[in-house]
C-alpha cells in the first residue's frame, strides 16, 4: 500500500479536476496501456493502476473519501464506500471445488433483463501420468470483463443512455396479428433494443458499445488425481460475456487422457502385460513388476500357464469421485523359446525323453479319453 501512487498522479490530473477532465484523462491512458494494444512489459500493471484510480475518482462519494482518508477511504473502510473493489477482483470466483462440477453444482441465473453468458466447453489433452497423479497446469484463457469506462452499459456517458421509445423500457412489445380465429396478441422481445429497454445514442469508445473488454489471463488449472477421459472441470465466470450486467457463463474444460506406452487403464484399474520365460512359468519365480507407483514383487507359482492374470491390490488409480483406489492386473505371457543354443537344444531333448518315459503327454491323455467315450 505504501508504494501505491496517488490516484490523481496516476491519471495526471489536478485535485480539482472535473469529472469530464478525469474521464478524458482516463480514456486516453486506458487506450494507451490497454493490454490488447500495448504489449510492452508493465503495460498491464499500468492499465490496472489506471483503472483502479478511475474507479475511485469517477465516483464522487469514493473520491471525497479518498481525498479525506487516502487509500483506506477508497477501499471501503469507511461506511459509504462499501462495495469498492480493485480492478483485479472482477467478481470471477476462480475455481470452484472440483467435485461441484462432477455433481452438477449449477449457478443461479439472474432474470430481469440480465442474461447470463453462454457456457463454453474446451477439450484438453493430458498425459496418462497427469491423469493418474493429478497435476497443475498453467493455461491461458480469454475472458470478457466488464468495461470499466462505461461500467458495462456500453454508453459513452450516462447522458447517452435513453429509454427505448418503442418498448418504453420494458424490453418487450406486444405484437397483434390477424389470424383466421381473429386477432391474436403476443409479447415479443423489442427488436429495437433487443430486450435491454435502453437505447444508446453514443457508444463507449473503450469497448465499442459491447460493455466488455476482452482480457487474456494465465490461470492455474488443478487436475485432480485419478481423472478420466470425458470428465470436466468448471471454471466459473470464464465463459461467454453476460448481457445487461448478467454474469459471464462458465468454461468447462473436458479432459482427454492420452494412452500410455506400457500401461492400460479401465476406470480405476491398471492393466499390464508382462512376458515371462518358459522356465519361469514351469519352475516358478519372483519377478519385479512396474506399477504407476513403486515396483512390486510378484510371485509366479511353479506351473503357471500363459495368460494367467495376477492382481496387485491397491496399485491402481485413486477414485476421483470418492474414496478408494483401483488395483493393478498383470497378465503374464509365457514366451516359447526360439533361437535355441546348442546347449539349450541338448537340454530340451533330454527333457523330452524324460517326459516320454515318466508321463504320458497331454495329447495321449486326450486320445485315450476320446476312445473311452465310445466304449
Ligand atoms: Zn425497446
Ligand atoms: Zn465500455
Amino acid at each position: 500500500m505504501a508504494n501505491k501512487r496517488d490516484y490523481y498522479e496516476v491519471l495526471g490530473v489536478s485535485k480539482t479536476a472535473t469529472q469530464d477532465e478525469i474521464k478524458k484523462a482516463y480514456r486516453t491512458l486506458a487506450k494507451k496501456y490497454h493490454p490488447d494494444i500495448n504489449k510492452e512489459p508493465g503495460a498491464e500493471e499500468k492499465f490496472k493502476e489506471i483503472n483502479e484510480a478511475y474507479e475511485t475518482l469517477s465516483d464522487e462519494q469514493k473520491r471525497s473519501q479518498y481525498d479525506q482518508f487516502g487509500f483506506a477511504g477508497a477501499q471501503g473502510g469507511f461506511g459509504g464506500a462499501g462495495g469498492f473493489s480493485g480492478f483485479s477482483s472482477s467478481g470471477f470466483g476462480g475455481f470452484e471445488d472440483i467435485f461441484n462440477s462432477f455433481f452438477g453444482g449449477g449457478r443461479q441465473r439472474t432474470s430481469n433483463g440480465q442474461r447470463a453468458g453462454e457456457d463454453i466447453e474446451k477439450q484438453m489433452n493430458i498425459s496418462f501420468e497427469d491423469a493418474v497423479y493429478g497435476a497443475t497446469k498453467k493455461i491461458r484463457v480469454s475472458v470478457d470483463e466488464v468495461c470499466t469506462a462505461c461500467g458495462g452499459s456500453g454508453a459513452y456517458s450516462k447522458n447517452d443512455i435513453h429509454t427505448c421509445p418503442d418498448c418504453h423500457g420494458t424490453g418487450y412489445i406486444l405484437r397483434r396479428q390477424q389470424t383466421i380465429f381473429g386477432m391474436a396478441q403476443s409479447q415479443v422481445v423489442c427488436p429495437r433494443c433487443h430486450g435491454t429497454g435502453k437505447e444508446i445514442t453514443k457508444k463507449c469508445d473503450v469497448c465499442g458499445g459491447t460493455g466488455h473488454v476482452r482480457k487474456t489471463k494465465d490461470i492455474e488449472l488443478k487436475i485432480p488425481e485419478g481423472i478420466q477421459s470425458g470428465m470436466s472441470i468448471r471454471l466459473e465466470g470464464y465463459g461467454g460475456a453476460g448481457q445487461n450486467g448478467g454474469p459471464n457463463g462458465d468454461l468447462y474444460i473436458t479432459f482427454n487422457v492420452l494412452p500410455h506406452k506400457t500401461f492400460k487403464r479401465q476406470n480405476n484399474d491398471i492393466y499390464l502385460d508382462i512376458p515371462i520365460s518358459f522356465t519361469q512359468a514351469a519352475l516358478g519365480d519372483t519377478i519385479e513388476v512396474p506399477t504407476m507407483w513403486e515396483a512390486e514383487k510378484l510371485r509366479i507359482p511353479a506351473g503357471t500357464q500363459s495368460e494367467t492374470v495376477f492382481k496387485i491390490k491397491g496399485k491402481g488409480v485413486k477414485n476421483p469421485k470418492g474414496l478408494g483406489r483401483g488395483d493393478q492386473y498383470v497378465t503374464v505371457h509365457v514366451k516359447t523359446p526360439s533361437n535355441l543354443s546348442k546347449e539349450e537344444i541338448e537340454l530340451f531333448k533330454k527333457l523330452e525323453s524324460v517326459e516320454k518315459v515318466e508321463k504320458k503327454s497331454a495329447w495321449d491323455n486326450f486320445k485315450e479319453g476320446f476312445k473311452n467315450l465310445f466304449k
